[in-house]
């Protein structure tokens, strides 16, 4: 379940916020345009579910309702704030829907009160607030239903992914220092880091290093075999070897680690630790202190991370290396009026371009989930450097990949020497994107799916079953 809309009506510095979410948000724009403030949206609600928070505090540590409410609220949406999202998929996106609406009390404290609470589960009304109970007790307004166990019973499941999204702002000083940070558990600026670490179970933590380890190589390439070793006190640490012109390299810990790379070290192991099943992980600059060549690699590795199952990202950003690389959403936050407005950016994947690759694998949406797309890597490295992913527009629509991987009428025409349909029907509108190649082999389950009748080569089977065994028939034959 991801987020897969969001409306803000008078939060913060937004007057108007309506956008459709995929799988990755990116918030731009200047200084001071409210980039945050998007994402302090999420953290609002978050802070109303979570387990010792609610509604008043999440307003009181905000500064009360005049710091959340937008300075232009008096003539829009009768000077009340409003956060409404919707939690689905790509088939159902509005499986669930959430909204909060609220002011403050006219009279006394002039504590905020909620004026409009709304829960729809695929599309039936599951909760409506102010009900009969409420009229008769106006205290009942000062909380929400999401953050009562006994309240939100019909849509917990809203409530515990909320409670589960995550936010982080890595300090490296506080990571390199934890003791600054107390004994503070979830702390976005990484204070608790290290504790997290070492609190996994080791099998897990030895396989989300080493993949860790993979992806830093792009960044860091001097840098391996990372690990987590205890010092005498019993402190964790973070040791990896830096190999330099000594043959035999150097130890160094998170002390010794740049700040660009104990940044990306927090931020990916962050991203590993979030899978589907949590809420988004909500990332504030993840730039700084990154080198500009690392940064245009973040998308990339973002983007690998979610096919592997990683969590829906947020992330607010002043790079505009970030939107150079990979294919994602973009929100633009402007400072006057702080409209919104959404784009699709081109990105230039790693290996041969689609149009020019000889061959290209393309899914569709029976892969059946993002994740999938690995397979397609996978069998793209194995085919070896000519070889391109492409998809169709269901999955692009989707967001499962960029919309630079889409082939067909709206999208990329190629032309390569072999083209594999993965999962993909054969609608017209894809087929006049890859008609021109010179052999087409295609994997369905279904044995009446158009893409047969211009396939020399048909396979009717699941692709998830069909293209593992490729893959280790190729590597086979290659050694
Ligand atoms: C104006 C317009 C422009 C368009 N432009 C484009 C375009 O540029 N490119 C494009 O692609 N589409 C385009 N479309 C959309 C197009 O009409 C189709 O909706 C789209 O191509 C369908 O994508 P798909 O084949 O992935 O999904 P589906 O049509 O849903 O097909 C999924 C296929 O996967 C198979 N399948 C399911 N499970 C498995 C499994 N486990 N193993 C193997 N096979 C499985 C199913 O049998 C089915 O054939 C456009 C549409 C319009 C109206």
């Amino acid at each position: 379940m991801r987020i897969t809309h969001l409306t803000l009506k008078n939060w913060r510095n937004f007057r108007s916020v309506d956008v459709d979410v995929q799988e990755r948000l990116f918030i731009v724009g200047p200084n001071a345009s409210g980039k945050s403030n998007l994402l302090d949206a999420l953290r609002f609600l978050r802070d109303i579910a979570r387990v010792g928070g609610g509604f008043q505090q999440a307003t009181a540590s905000r500064g009360g309702l005049q710091r959340v409410r937008s300075l232009a609220a008096r003539n829009f949406n009768h000077g009340r704030v409003q956060l409404a999202i919707s939690l689905g998929n790509a088939e159902h996106p509005e499986t669930w829907s959430y909204l909060l609406d609220f002011t403050r009390e006219q009279r006394g404290q002039h504590r905020p009160v909620v004026t409009r609470e709304l829960v729809r589960h695929q599309g039936e009304i599951v909760l409506q607030r102010p009900d009969a109970e409420d009229k008769i007790d106006a205290e009942r307004l000062t909380q929400t239903a999401l953050e009562q166990v006994n309240a939100n019973r019909a849509f917990r499941e809203v409530a515990d992914f909320l409670e589960s999204i995550r936010y982080l702002h890595l300090v490296p000083q506080v990571v390199r220092e934890p003791d600054r940070a107390g004994d503070r558990t979830e702390d976005p600026y990484g204070g608790d880091f290290l504790a997290r670490v070492a609190k996994t179970s080791r099998a897990t933590r030895e396989r989300r290093l080493k993949r860790l380890n993979d992806a830093l190589r792009i960044a860091v390439p001097q840098l391996d075999q990372l690990e987590l070793i205890r010092d005498e006190d019993g402190k964790p640490h973070l040791q990896a070897r830096y190999r330099h012109w000594r043959v035999r390299g150097a130890r160094q810990d998170e002390r010794d680690f740049s700040d660009g790379t104990l940044r990306l070290i927090g931020l990916l192991w962050s991203l590993h630790e979030g899978g589907r099943s949590t809420g988004p992980l909500l990332l504030e600059e993840p730039e700084l202190s990154l080198h500009a060549s690392i940064v245009r690699q973040l998308p990339t590795i973002l983007s690998s991370v979610q096919r592997s199952g990683g969590p829906q990202v947020f992330l607010s950003t002043h790079a505009t290396e970030i939107l150079a690389d990979e294919g994602h959403q973009v929100v633009l936050a402007e400072s006057a009026g702080a409209a919104r407005r959404v784009e699709r950016h081109e990105e230039t994947a790693a290996g041969p371009r689609l149009e020019d690759a000889r061959v290209v694998i393309a899914g569709g949406r029976g892969l059946q989930d993002p994740s999938n797309f690995k397979l397609l890597d996978d069998l793209a490295a194995a085919i070896g450097g000519h070889a391109a992913v492409g998809a169709s527009r269901a999955v692009v629509d989707a967001g499962w990949v960029p919309y630079s991987y889409q082939v067909g009428q709206t999208g990329k025409t190629v032309k390569p020497e072999v083209y594999i349909a993965v999962g993909i029907s054969g609608a017209t509108q894809h087929v006049v994107g890859m008609k021109g190649a010179k052999r087409i082999i295609a994997i369905n389950k279904d044995a009446d799916a158009p893409i047969f009748r211009l396939a020399d080569l048909g396979v009717v089977g699941d692709a998830l079953a069909v293209v593992p065994k490729l893959i280790e028939e190729i590597q086979a034959r290659r050694s």
